[in-house]
């Protein structure tokens, strides 16, 4: 039963990086608790809702945007990114690749999307498929905070949608940098 006194927030909040880092199946596994190593890619906009009990007066609900096929251009339309609240870059910790591409994303997020106060969207950066045990930025000694400061992400985490690592984690440090900044 929804309380006389309870605050309801709606967040769009959007999940990008390189083909194949594992979008999909952090959204499914932190939606519906479920990981399948076959995703078909859809091709388009996939949404998915999670509601959260956020405190005893706060109800937050996020409406994640997956992207499928667009993802290869590296870039996003502006109708896309269009009112979303936060964000989620994604790489793969085994791929070097996605890592290099992290930072694209980000340009391209922020070049497209800006709060309605000027600031730059919160973004969260996954470390994905940290169930691997092979880990490309400590092989290449990356500083993930010193990273996380220069480009501009609240946070970062390694993840598994695999084995459910850390998904609940980020999310809550995306939601509460974003009610901090409304
Ligand atoms: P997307 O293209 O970014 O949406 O990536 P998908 O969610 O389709 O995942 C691509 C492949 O990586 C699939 O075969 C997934 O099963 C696999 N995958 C995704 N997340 C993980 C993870 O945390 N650990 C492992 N080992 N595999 C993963
Ligand atoms: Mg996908």
């Amino acid at each position: 039963m929804q309380k006389h006194n309870q605050k309801e927030h709606l967040y769009k909040l959007l999940v990008i990086g390189d083909l194949g880092v594992g979008k999909t199946s952090i959204i499914k596994r932190y939606v519906h608790q479920n990981f399948s190593p076959h995703y078909r890619a859809t091709i388009g906009v996939d949404f998915a809702l999670k509601v959260l009990s956020w405190d005893a007066e706060t109800v937050v609900r996020l409406q994640l945007w997956d992207i499928a096929g667009q993802e290869r251009f590296g870039n996003m339309t502006r109708v896309y990114y269009r009112e979303a609240m936060g964000a989620f870059i994604v790489f793969d910790i085994t791929r070097p690749a996605t890592f290099e591409a992290v930072t694209k994303w980000k340009e391209d997020l922020d070049s497209k999307l800006v709060l309605p106060n000027g600031k730059p969207v919160p973004a969260v950066l996954l470390a994905n498929k940290c169930d691997q045990g092979i880990d490309v930025l400590m092989n290449n000694g990356i500083k993930m905070d010193q990273f996380c400061k220069e480009n501009g992400f609240v946070g970062w985490f390694e993840t598994s949608a695999k084995e459910n690592i850390n998904i609940n984690e980020a999310s809550r440090c995306l939601v509460k940098h974003i009610i901090a900044s409304e």
